[in-house]
């Protein structure tokens, strides 16, 4: 049987600290993996530079022309990571039996792909990397994302648990990937979504190489949210429930402030009115504020802009012994 020809897509975005480790480290696995016939001497990685402001995409390029296993693929713009990650997958996929995303800091044991390609050849289309631990990630990272997950659960999201992007995709995978035309695409959320054959590989997380971590807190929680309201209506129904409960309170409240005044003393609490107020105020903006969420949604897709734009390809740039596939 022919050896698969492999793509590793990483979306780089302000890298330039740590590609020099990760085109070193990459390629020396890539070679070995080569070298002992897991995979084609055709794989390749592919660095996605995801419109950064640094010097990545010199890097990149400079690695590219070196004609060995590397190509650049720069975004016009900054898109983030995962339509960067998108980017490649797509660009990747014609000429690859399969490919790999992994992120640039190497936090993600990259000797598990070894097993990721094992399972592939056994017939799996989709392997998951699964961290099985996260101590080297901060106490507050932990609970956030071990709180983001049961959420996504209760809403009735399924992710794969603790399952970053790192991840094996079949072509056959990627391809329907790809139909997927929404404009706001959580890689995590609809990659279980295309069903087929797939199963999990667990490894421990490492700390980031170099460079400060791309997702602080604002931008985390940006994601969760987005998550959440592509995927479930649940919110926006918890609301009218609220709703529903709060004007059945107040219903009794303002009952026994009648019967005060009917049959009671009739000092009317100021402080019960001034809280009804904010209170119902504040529901109107949380159900104001998720609705504006959904329409916002609906708004961008109707859309239907490009995810990304490719500015400069050096996916093609080949060697007489690479063949590309
Ligand atoms: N990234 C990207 N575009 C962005 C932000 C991040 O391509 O707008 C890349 C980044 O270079 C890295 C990956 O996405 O390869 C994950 O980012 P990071 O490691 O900072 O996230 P964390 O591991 O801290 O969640
Ligand atoms: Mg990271």
């Amino acid at each position: 049987m022919e050896e698969p020809v492999l793509t590793i897509v990483v979306p780089c975005y302000n890298e330039e600290d740590v590609l020099p480790v990760t085109f070193n480290k990459l390629k020396e696995f890539l070679k070995g993996m080569i070298r002992r016939n897991d995979i084609s001497g055709a794989s390749r990685i592919l660095f996605v530079d995801d419109g950064s402001k640094d010097d990545t995409w010199n890097l990149i390029y400079k690695e590219s022309i070196k004609g060995e296993h590397i190509r650049g693929l720069k975004l016009a713009r900054n898109v983030g990571h995962q339509n960067a990650l998108l980017a490649g997958l797509f660009s990747a996929k014609d000429r690859s039996d399969c490919v790999i995303s992994i992120d640039a800091d190497l936090q993600d044991d990259i000797e598990v792909m070894r097993e990721f390609i094992v399972k592939f050849k056994e017939g799996y289309e989709v392997v998951y990397g699964v961290r099985a631990k996260r101590d080297t990630d901060s106490f507050f990272k932990r609970t956030s994302a071990e709180g983001f997950y049961k959420l996504m659960r209760k809403m009735g999201v399924n992710l794969v648990y603790n399952h970053a992007d790192y991840r094996l995709m079949s072509k056959r995978a990627v391809q329907e990937l790809e139909r997927y035309q929404e404009s706001n695409l959580f890689l995590r959320g609809i990659v279980p979504l295309i069903g087929f054959q797939t199963t999990s590989v667990f490894y421990d997380r490492k700390e980031r190489l170099a460079g400060e971590t791309k997702y602080p807190l604002k931008k985390m929680l940006a994601f969760a949210l987005d998550g959440i309201t592509s995927f479930s209506v649940t919110p926006i129904r918890l609301v009218l429930l609220i709703g529903f409960i709060s004007f059945f309170v107040s219903f009794l409240f303002g009952s026994y402030f009648l019967s005060l005044k009917f049959f009671g003393e009739t000092e009317t609490g100021w402080t019960s009115l001034i809280t009804s107020i904010w209170l119902i105020g504040g529901l109107q903006l949380i159900g104001l504020g998720l609705v504006g969420e959904y329409i916002g949604k609906i708004y961008k897709e109707t859309k239907r802009r490009p995810k990304y734009n490719v500015d400069i390809d050096l996916l093609s740039l080949g060697r007489p012994d690479i063949v590309d596939a």
